[in-house]
């Protein structure tokens, strides 16, 4: 089954689940993008960083689907901040896709402490202007980098990329996100599978007959979030496609929200600045 589509606040959509290419080896990106695309996936989420951009759209041609059935994301990395480098940065990687616009172009991380990320968003809206990104967004980006931005250009952001698993849950974030009409996409989804045994986790996968992986991805499906995970495999691809034939209860909601920690898998966004 095709997956819903949540309304982006620039009058576009987005599909509410995709995958990701993070670690995706190069040699075989071109073959897992077509697989997933075939099997029905509609988002391909990559970035300039995971080096395999080349391969995201290979296999989106390769796939044999029209090019506006497919929504394709990149993102521009810390060392490419700046309004004139990010210009630059995303014609390097339509290029390297092969394609003369992406569906949506997030700024990967904020980098507070460079404090580039403002004019780097200008430079974003200056793409979508020219039709290089339908669609425009950030990653990592917490409430004072969201609100400045805002604030500076009048622009707000469509999607904030961030890691949302069980333990890591980002209400505030996420009730800053609805106030704005901002799409939460959750990044690390399965927060490594540090939750799939958990009695709540374990209580839903029973009641549905679905995997804990699913659980948890349909969890994200319920709590409004856009989801791109990972897999190489083809029975991964599969198993996380299938999540729109059951639902999860109030109550199997209301107990995986107990699971929130405030634990984070990835680094803190309010410290990272990796070049
Ligand atoms: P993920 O939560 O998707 O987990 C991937 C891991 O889970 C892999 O080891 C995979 O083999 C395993 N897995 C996948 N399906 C499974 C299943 N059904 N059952 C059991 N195990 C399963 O984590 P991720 O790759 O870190 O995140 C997903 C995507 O998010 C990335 O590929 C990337 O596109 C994006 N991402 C973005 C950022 C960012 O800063 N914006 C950071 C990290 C990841």
């Amino acid at each position: 089954m095709t997956a819903p589509r949540l309304a982006l606040n620039d009058g576009r959509s987005i599909p509410q689940l995709g995958f990701g290419l993070w670690q995706v080896p190069v040699g075989t990106t071109a073959e897992t993008t077509a697989t997933a695309l075939r099997l029905g996936y509609r988002l391909v989420d990559g970035a300039a960083i995971y080096g395999n951009e080349a391969g995201q759209g290979e296999g989106i041609r390769r796939s044999g689907l029209p090019r506006d059935d497919v929504f394709v994301t990149t993102k521009v990395w810390n060392s490419e901040q700046g309004f004139d480098k990010t210009l630059r940065a995303a014609e390097a990687s339509l290029k390297r896709l092969g394609l003369d616009h992406v569906d949506l172009l997030l700024i990967h991380w904020p980098c507070p402490r460079k404090d580039l990320y403002l004019d780097t968003w200008r430079a974003l809206v200056r793409l979508r202007d020219e039709g290089r990104a339908l669609s425009i967004g950030v990653s990592n980006f917490q409430d004072p980098q969201l609100t400045r931005i805002i604030a500076e250009t009048g622009v707000t952001p469509a999607v904030n990329q961030v890691e949302i698993n069980p333990r890591l849950q980002q209400p505030s974030l996420r009730a800053f996100h609805a106030r704005h009409g901002i799409v939460t996409q959750s990044w690390t989804p399965l927060g490594q599978g540090r939750s799939f045994a958990t009695a709540p986790v374990q209580a839903a996968a029973k009641r549905t007959g679905r995997s804990p992986a699913q659980v948890i991805l349909r969890w994200h499906i319920q709590i409004g979030a856009s989801v791109i995970p990972r897999s190489t495999r083809e029975a991964g691809l599969r198993e996380n496609l299938d999540l729109f034939d059951f639902a999860l209860s109030e109550a199997e909601m209301t107990a995986i929200a107990t699971l929130d920690e405030g634990l984070r898998c990835g680094p803190d966004p309010a410290r990272f600045e990796m070049d």
